[in-house]
């Protein structure tokens, strides 16, 4: 790509130019190096492009403080021109977008007749959507997940024009760049696409090589992607560009990233909440106790059981849950009390409970647990 040189400067204006002295500038060099007053000069060429590539930024006023601003990539890339950049621009570009600037002079024969052998249209590239799987975990915290996968990328050997490079696309002689050929048959005019040129009305003489004239080439692409904290299952995160490079330098399309997160086997998210059980003996519940519980993310966290604790109570620990993507702060870590049943006891157990049972009035039977045990019991 060409240096970058000072728009005012190409032009000969200063910065405080009106539009209309712009315009009369522009004007006046496009006289000059126009390619009909020139033949076969390439720096003419390339003048009327440089001049050309400037008055597109500083007759739009949007662009113009872009430019002002940032430089010349924040014009280039503003939404609706060209986006080429400076070297991007052709002279078929130029022709449609400033046309009317010399029409009055040279006809507007050029404009006309060249729309239709102009080439290829650039057009935008797919999107693309991917799904990935990150653990519970991964979620909590933010991981960088490292993205392998085939997409079309520019063909570097033509720079995405698809023709070998210092060729172009020409006209079509057997339909003189129609796309259609007529022909008559009993009292009736019939237009059929041109076979020579498929109805594009242009020739690409020489495809490029590398892409066989496709423009782009596909490419396995690996980068690695920062999935915030917080993020949840089913959240679509867009990578702009990352999609498919557009067809004869037109846009790329983006990658849409579906995050799926795997369920976890102590952890659940609820909200922005983080959820666990944790286990207590009955003794802990009734009498309350303190306890260290693992977080997902290994670091311990110390909780208070009150005493006469239920089971199912839900144990707030603020501000230990998931980053909150919409909006500020975390959610909570939440604690649901469970009371562990033993299956055996040792006989000392054994005897303290029975001798517990007693003491708040219930009578074990030494068949409880039993059919045989509860039908005694009412029965009996
Ligand atoms: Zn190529
Ligand atoms: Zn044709």
């Amino acid at each position: 790509m060409a240096q970058h040189r000072d728009y005012y400067e190409v032009l000969g204006v200063s910065k405080t130019a009106t539009a209309a002295e712009i315009k009369a500038a522009y004007r006046k060099l496009a006289m000059k190096y126009h390619p009909d007053r020139n033949p076969d000069n390439k720096e003419a060429e390339e003048k009327f492009k440089e001049a050309a590539q400037a008055y597109e930024i500083l007759s739009d006023e949007k662009k113009r403080a872009q430019y002002d601003q940032y430089g010349p990539e924040a014009a280039n890339y503003m939404g609706g021109g060209h986006g080429h950049g400076p070297a991007g621009m052709n002279m078929d570009d130029i022709f449609d977008a400033f046309g009317d600037i010399f029409g009055d002079i040279f006809g507007q024969t050029r404009t006309k007749s060249r729309k239709k052998t102009s080439g290829p249209e650039p057009r935008r590239g797919h999107d693309l959507s991917k799904e990935i799987q990150i653990s519970l975990k991964d979620s909590y915290l933010g991981t960088s997940y490292e993205m392998s996968y085939y997409h079309f990328v520019p063909c570097t050997t033509c720079a995405g024009k698809g023709m070998e490079p210092g060729t172009s696309a020409k006209k079509c002689t057997e339909c003189d760049g129609n796309g259609q050929i007529q022909f008559r048959q009993g009292f009736f005019m019939y237009a059929q696409p041109c076979p020579k040129c498929s109805g594009t009305g242009y020739i690409i003489p020489s495809p490029c090589k590398t892409c066989n004239g496709q423009s782009r080439t596909q490419v396995y692409d690996k980068f690695s992607i920062n999935i915030p904290a917080g993020i949840y299952d089913g959240a679509e995160l867009r990578i702009s560009g990352k999609g498919d490079a557009g067809v004869y330098g037109g846009p790329a399309g983006d990658l849409f990233l579906k995050v799926l997160v795997l369920a976890d086997k102590k952890f659940k998210r609820v909200d922005d909440d983080l959820v666990c059980s944790v286990m207590l003996t009955y003794p802990q519940l009734v009498l309350g106790s303190q306890i260290d519980i693992e977080n997902i993310d290994g670091t311990k966290e110390a909780i208070k059981i009150p005493k006469a604790c239920p089971v199912g109570e839900r144990i707030l620990i603020p501000g230990k849950g998931f980053t909150k993507l919409r909006g500020v702060g975390k959610g909570n870590l939440v604690v649901i009390t469970q009371c562990h049943i033993p299956k055996k006891l040792s006989s000392k157990a054994k005897e303290l409970l029975n001798e517990y049972s007693q003491e708040i009035g219930t009578s074990p039977d030494s068949e409880q647990g039993t059919i045989a045990g509860f039908f005694k019991k009412f029965l009996g």
